[in-house]
């Protein structure tokens, strides 16, 4: 009885959100499908996954590699598990074999590192590279500086993609503050897009989650990662 609840007011959350994510698009002139929508799964257990999956969800998001691997071996294969959160270099070789977008690329040495995994494997594994847009001192990501030589080193490394950027704007009530922020990351892609060559296309902007999505929706996100606005609030 309790899990049918669960999973029915996620249903209905999913449903909600996915209204509201139209609702958005439509007034700014965005097309949906030019959106994915990365459901932010951690600390949640197997069946609210499963009640989301059965609604049609593929991408899920995860920030701790143990909680990514446990699920992943319990889960449908077809789901399209995406590392949200700091990656240590240690750990990339557990989710190599199958992670599908690493999001939070934020080093030279990470870099190497899943260069290194990706070829064990056989894979080419898409990544985004990581800036800190933030004010916030606990958000991890590299400086644009850093972020540049990380998108230069990555030609040398055929086993890795950079398919993107992503960022994590500060934790305000200010919408003036988090805009600015998103701009900010949306400009870098712009400049590097035609820096690169030859070109890798940067077409992923990972920006937005359930507080701050219509915002990033408008500075170009073409990625949101959504987890209390689907899940509800984490335990
Ligand atoms: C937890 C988390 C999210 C989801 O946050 P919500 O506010 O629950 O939508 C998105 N991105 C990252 C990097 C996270 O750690």
């Amino acid at each position: 009885m309790h899990q049918a609840n669960q999973a029915e007011i996620i249903r209905t959350n999913l449903a909600v959100f996915e209204q509201q994510l139209a609702d958005h698009c439509r007034q700014i002139g965005r097309q949906r499908n030019e959106i994915t929508l990365v459901a932010v799964s951690k600390l949640q257990p197997i069946e609210a996954i499963m009640a989301a999956y059965e609604a049609g969800q593929r991408d899920f998001g995860e920030n701790y590699v143990q909680e990514l691997t446990d699920k992943h071996s319990q889960l449908p294969t077809d789901i399209r598990w995406h590392l949200i959160g700091h990656l240590q270099t240690n750990k990339v070789k557990y989710i190599a074999g199958f992670v599908h977008l690493i999001h939070s690329l934020d080093s030279l040495r990470l870099l190497a590192e899943i260069d290194k995994q990706a070829k064990k494997c056989g894979r080419i594994i898409d990544c985004l590279i990581q800036i800190h847009i933030s004010t916030d001192s606990t958000k991890t990501g590299a400086t644009p500086e850093e972020g540049l030589a990380i998108l230069q080193a990555a030609q040398q490394t055929p086993n890795v993609n950079i398919k993107g950027l992503m960022g994590v704007a500060s934790l305000t009530e200010s919408e003036a503050k988090v805009a600015t922020e998103f701009a900010h990351l949306a400009a870098l892609q712009q400049q590097w897009q035609a820096a690169i060559n030859p070109e890798p296309a940067l077409s992923i902007l990972s920006i937005g989650m359930s507080g701050d999505y219509p915002i990033a929706l408008k500075h170009g996100a073409t990625l949101i990662r959504v987890g209390t606005g689907i899940f509800g609030a984490r335990k």
